[in-house]
């Protein structure tokens, strides 16, 4: 035990566990990155780290009590390992952090999302190792596609949602700098990024005109090497025709859309304050599907809201069943301590019926992609080969579909020509045709 407590001390290896959104995972990437330029090492493990940093969610109650068990845990790491250094950030992290102090005292330190100086300056100290400059290169190049933040925080406040008490108003970061770091990443052999954030259509509003959304896809379209280009997530009252003409237009741009509707009924959509009635996202759907006949869309429901009756519920399985969309993430609502539902509303539907609810989303959607991907059998796609998993490759459409592939060839980070020869509700089987 001596041994294994000296070398924790005088370990300079790095976890980083990650739950939650990509905003999370680009902000873990960029962590792990400036630890990489401070000299620190990767592991695979909390036991072998000397330093470990939770990047939480509270989006959702399960997300938040995997938090709790994690942090659990930790707590008889900490007893036998004093020398280990904690940090717990993203979004369980307020502006205000005494309650989090005295809940987990063996936590050394605690950074709200996107707020990484504070870690790095305190690991630096402690470990007595340079940070300078540790945050401004990228080391850690995600192997195919890399998340990129482009606008922080969100300003739509709906009822049930933590991310602006957490993130914060929206920012928008310069297209120059954005475009900079497209520009690394490539160096680095990405080709695929993803622009992100709360409300990405809202993007650059807080800038100088001629710096929205529509301007940064162009931008990033012009740097050589980027081959494939993702924006998420929308919200269906920011998504203007510039953004949808821009989409149609570049040639880099995936006409895909994640665009979330959370209810379909008009009511429960006004007490979500979401801003947009079952109508006008209809409509939405319809416009782009208009300028773009091939694009593919994921969105994102809640059901149980508050008060939610199984005839408002209805509302959302027709619009499930009726706009087809290639994907959904389905949740029931759990109240988030500090919302204006949580204040203002009370959750009335049982955990019984919302799990009913749930089921009867998953059942549908099921049937909507087995059907949608039945008719792309035959088909030929490019696919971007990202990894291995369970023994095949996998990698995904310009549309974000998943597609296996029989192949013995280590192809990753290759684009290939598949033809599709068989398909399930959740992903496509094809082979290489060049
Ligand atoms: S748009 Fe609404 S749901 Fe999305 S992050 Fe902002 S407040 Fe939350």
């Amino acid at each position: 035990m001596l041994n294994l407590k000296s070398e924790i001390k005088n370990s300079k290896n790095y976890f980083v566990w990650t739950i939650g959104c990509q905003m999370n995972i680009a902000d873990s990437q960029k962590l792990e990155s400036a630890f990489d330029n401070m000299g620190l090492g990767k592991s695979d493990s909390v036991q072998d780290a000397r330093v470990v940093v939770l990047n939480s969610c509270v989006v959702r109650k399960s997300a938040e009590s995997k938090v709790e068990s994690m942090l659990g845990t930790l707590k008889s790491v900490k007893t036998l390992f004093p020398e280990k250094i904690f940090v717990l950030m993203g979004c369980m992290v307020g502006p205000k952090t005494d309650d989090l102090k005295k809940r987990f005292p063996y936590v050394d330190i605690f950074a709200q999302p996107q707020k990484l100086e504070p870690i790095v300056d305190f690991i630096s100290n402690k470990m007595g190792v340079d940070s300078e400059g540790c945050l401004e290169s990228i080391t850690v190049a995600p192997d195919v596609a890399a998340y990129i933040p482009i606008i922080h925080g969100c300003d739509k406040f709906c009822s049930f949602c933590i991310i602006p008490y957490r993130r914060g108003r929206e920012v928008s970061r310069e297209i120059k700098d954005i475009v900079n770091e497209v520009e690394l990443l490539t160096a680095r052999g990405v080709q695929e990024v993803t622009l992100l954030g709360q409300n990405v259509d809202s993007y650059g509003h807080d800038l100088e005109p001629g710096n929205r959304l529509e301007d940064l896809l162009s931008a990033v379209n012009e740097v050589k090497g980027i081959k494939r280009i993702r924006f998420l997530t929308s919200h269906p009252n920011d998504m203007s025709d510039q953004i949808i003409k821009a989409v149609s237009k570049l040639d880099k741009v995936c006409e895909h859309f994640n665009l979330p509707f959370q209810a379909g009924d008009d009511e429960i959509l006004k007490s979500m304050r979401r801003g947009y009635t079952n109508l006008e996202f209809r409509n939405l759907v319809e416009k782009i599907r208009n300028y773009i006949p091939k694009a593919s869309f994921a969105t994102d429901i809640i059901v149980g809201f508050c008060g939610e009756t199984e005839l408002q519920f209805q509302e959302t399985l027709d619009l499930v069943q009726e706009m087809r969309f290639d994907k959904v993430h389905a949740a029931a609502y759990s109240p988030r301590k500090g919302t204006i539902s949580d204040r203002m509303m009370e959750d009335s539907v049982s955990k019984e019926i919302k799990r009913d609810r749930l089921e009867s989303i998953w059942e549908l959607q099921e049937s909507v992609q087995s059907e949608i991907n039945k008719d792309l059998v035959g088909q030929e796609f490019e696919v971007l080969i990202e990894g291995k998993k369970k023994e095949k490759f996998f990698g995904r459409t310009r549309s974000d579909k998943l597609v296996f592939i029989d192949t013995d060839t280590d192809r990753i980070n290759e684009f290939v020509n598949v033809k599709i020869n068989s398909s399930t509700a959740w992903s496509l089987q094809g082979t290489i045709l060049n």
